[in-house]
This record gives structure tokens, C-alpha cells and sequence, in this order.
């Protein structure tokens, strides 16, 4: 037991020196060694790439068939339709909520720090802004419903997926006997896969140095220095959300010791901050939720897929500032009632939007839109925002965490003696 316990706590260290040594090497990298094929081909493009992006796809590769086996466990352990509805709204309630608090914050302290004051836009480097397609509230609702459920689960469209796994669910839970063998393989299934998780984590150290130091060689840090205010702005934003926001939520409405949960949540927090995908993030959240905080699986599997995809208050962040940026920027004055389209367009902008790296400045377009900011605004933060992508999808995630533990509170699925205990229940 002893044993066991040593290696975990080994592995969370082991994965946090791993991003500190992928951000030296990758700076020091970017700074010493001289551009060429040793460095940019051959360790950057191919060492790093492929065990990089071997790592996130292998993460990727457990999300569709977890997601889909754990939920139809979760929602069929529920059962009846009434008390899923409960957890479903109160979910969408509370992800809504944070959301919205996330814009505020964002919009109030760059009304305070004035990040695009006296900026010299001809200094940055530019990206190119790609523009979000709108769908109407209509659609958006409309593809909830697969019109075929595998081409859903083959395009991993995760609200498409969550609907058609607890219809499923549901059914079974109300077939009882008659479909047990049914309940069994996904019972079953769900275990191989939270198995699958945990093997693929102890590849983790090695897939986390590797992305991290391969951004940070072909980061450019000069780009920052006109943008450092904007980028301080979004980094306070984040901070205060993740550390004072949600802190206060959990303690105010579970009473659990707030450092411990973050304590805890860190290894996910790693992973979203060097992967830059929540999609991606969802097996691992759950397993942690499940094995260290105590969350019971039925909620989790339900609120961190639609978490992922719904509840973005880091990217919500970024957004705020970046119009309060633009405005700025390009001497264009927002009423307070442009304020409030700010929040409501953010909040529905990232309904629907699957959470993967960069898709945050897409849905900006829509944001700027709505307010009429100019779209070419967007290729100002385009060059640092790789940076910042990996900080908010950090945010994003412990968001859906936190609001799960809260839920599964709320619901009676939260068991405080794991969440107490140092020992993971797998162990
Ligand atoms: N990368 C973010 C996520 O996956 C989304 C974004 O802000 O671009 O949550």
C-alpha cells in the first residue's frame, strides 16, 4: 500500500518537473541552438511532434468510447428520467453562471489595466483570423439530435454522443433484467477503458515535456512584448477565476478545503495546459474526479463531456479582454449595453463548440460581431495566443470540475472519505 502510494505521488511530480524541464529546454533551445534542420526538423518536427502529438492522440483515442460506455453506466445508475433532468439542468444552470462571472471578471479588469491603450498595432506580428461560420440558436439546438448516432460517434460529437448514451442509459434502467447483458458489456467496457486511461497516463511525463518544449522553441517571445499588458490582463483574469472564483464557489457551497481539491485536480490541470485540448482532458478528469475527489462516476460522465463542450470560462476570459483589446486598439468606444451583449454572446458562443486548440479565437469572431469590432482585430492576438490557449483550457477544465463536485454534492454522490483520504481508490 505504502508502495502504491509512493508511485502515485511520484508520477503527479514527475509530470510537473517534465513541464518545467520541456519549458527550459524548448527556451533554451529557441534562444541557443541556431535554426536548421538538427533543430527544426529533426528534434523539434520529429522527435517532440511525434511523441507529442502520440500522447494527445492516445488520449484522444479513449474519449468517444469512455465517454459514450460511462455515461450510459452513469445515466442507467440514475434511472429515472426526473432526477437526470435535475442534475442536467442544474449543470447547464451553474455552467452558465460561471460563465458569465468569468466575462465580468475579464471585462472589469481590463477596463481597469487598458490593455489596448497607446498600442502600436503596426509592431505586432500578425496571424491570420479565420472566422467563425454562425449557426442559429435553432440549428445549434437541432444537432443535438444525431440523425445517426455512429456517424455522431465516429465524428466524436460530443453533445450528439451525450444524448443518444443516455437515452440508452435510461432505457436500460428501465428494461432492468431483460437487457442485463446488455448493461454488463457497457458496465465492462467502461472498466477496460478507465484501465486504458490509467496505462496511458504513465506515458504522460514523457508527452507532456515533449509538447511543452516544443512550443517554447518555436514560440516567439518577442511577439509578447507589445502584448504584454494584454496578456498580463487574460493571465489575471485566469488567476482570479481558478483561485478565488471557483475557490470560493466550492467552499461556500461543499465546504471541502479548497487547496487539497486543487492539489488534487493539478495532474488535469498539467495535461489541459500542455495539450490545449479539453476534449482531450475528459478521461482523465473523470478517472481523477471519480478516484481522488470522490465524485461518483454517474455524475462526472454526464458533466465533464458536456462540460468540455459547453462550459468554456477560460476561453470566456481571453474573449472579454480581447474586446475591451480591440476596442481599445482601434479607438472604438462600447456602451454598457455592448458590455452585456459581450457577456450573452460569449456565454452562447461556446455552446456547441467542441473544446479543442485554438477554437476559442474562432467563436471570438462571433464576439466581435456582435458589438462591431473588426474581425481583422482577431490576427493582433493570433501570434501569442498559443500561450494563452493552454493557460484558459486549464481554466476550462478545473470549471467543469468544480462544478461537478458541487453538483455531485448537491445530489449525494460525492463521497468525502476519498476526497479526505491521500490514497487514490484504485490503488
Ligand atoms: N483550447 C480550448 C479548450 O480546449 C478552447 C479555446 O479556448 O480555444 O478548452
Amino acid at each position: 500500500m505504502a508502495k502504491n502510494k509512493k508511485k502515485k505521488i511520484g508520477l503527479t511530480t514527475v509530470i510537473l518537473l517534465s513541464l518545467v524541464a520541456g519549458a527550459l529546454v524548448g527556451a533554451c533551445m529557441h534562444y541557443f541552438v541556431p535554426a536548421g534542420y538538427v533543430r527544426d526538423t529533426v528534434i523539434v518536427g520529429g522527435i517532440f511532434y511525434v511523441f507529442g502529438q502520440g500522447f494527445i492522440r492516445l488520449m484522444q483515442m479513449l474519449v468517444v468510447p469512455l465517454v459514450f460506455c460511462s455515461l450510459v453506466c452513469g445515466s442507467s445508475a440514475i434511472g429515472d428520467t426526473k432526477t437526470l433532468g435535475k442534475v442536467g439542468v442544474k449543470t447547464i444552470v451553474f455552467y452558465l453562471f460561471t460563465t458569465a462571472i468569468a466575462i465580468s471578471v475579464a471585462l472589469s479588469l481590463a477596463t481597469l489595466t487598458n490593455p489596448g491603450r497607446g498600442l502600436d498595432i503596426d509592431n505586432i506580428t500578425k496571424g491570420e483570423a479565420t472566422v467563425a461560420e454562425s449557426t442559429s440558436l435553432a440549428d445549434t439546438l437541432l444537432n443535438i439530435i444525431p440523425k445517426n448516432p455512429i456517424q455522431g460517434l465516429a465524428e466524436g460529437n460530443m453533445l450528439q454522443i451525450i444524448l443518444f448514451a443516455m437515452i440508452v442509459g435510461i432505457i436500460l434502467a428501465k428494461l432492468g433484467e431483460k437487457a442485463d447483458i446488455v448493461a454488463g458489456f457497457f458496465a465492462q467496457f467502461n472498466d477496460v477503458m478507465m484501465e486504458m486511461t490509467s496505462i496511458v497516463m504513465k506515458v504522460a511525463p514523457i508527452g507532456v515535456f515533449s509538447l511543452i518544449a516544443k512550443t517554447f522553441c518555436e514560440i516567439g517571445f518577442d511577439a509578447f512584448i507589445p502584448m504584454l499588458k494584454y496578456m498580463g490582463t487574460v493571465f489575471g483574469g485566469l488567476f482570479v477565476q481558478c483561485c478565488v472564483v471557483y475557490m470560493l464557489l466550492l467552499l461556500l457551497f461543499t465546504r471541502l478545503n479548497p487547496l487539497k481539491f486543487l492539489k488534487k485536480f493539478f495532474p488535469v490541470m498539467v495535461f489541459a495546459f500542455s495539450t490545449a485540448t479539453s476534449n482531450a482532458t475528459i478521461p482523465l478528469s473523470i478517472e481523477t474526479l471519480t478516484d481522488k475527489i470522490g465524485v461518483s462516476k454517474k455524475i462526472s460522465s454526464f458533466t465533464i463531456p458536456l462540460g468540455a463542450t459547453i462550459n468554456m470560462d477560460g476561453t470566456a476570459i481571453m474573449q472579454g479582454v480581447a474586446v475591451v483589446f480591440a476596442a481599445q486598439a482601434y479607438g472604438i468606444a462600447l456602451s454598457p449595453a455592448d458590455y452585456l451583449t459581450v457577456i450573452a454572446t460569449a456565454t452562447l458562443a461556446s455552446i456547441g463548440t467542441a473544446g479543442v486548440p485554438g477554437v476559442g479565437l474562432i467563436t471570438l469572431s462571433m464576439v466581435f460581431a456582435s458589438v462591431g469590432l473588426p474581425v481583422e482585430a482577431i490576427a493582433l492576438i493570433m501570434g501569442i495566443d498559443r500561450i494563452l490557449d493552454m493557460t484558459r483550457t486549464a481554466v476550462n477544465i478545473t470549471g467543469d470540475a468544480v462544478c461537478t463536485t458541487i453538483v455531485a454534492h448537491q445530489d449525494g454522490s460525492l463521497d468525502r472519505d476519498i476526497f479526505n483520504s491521500d490514497t487514490p481508490v484504485s490503488e
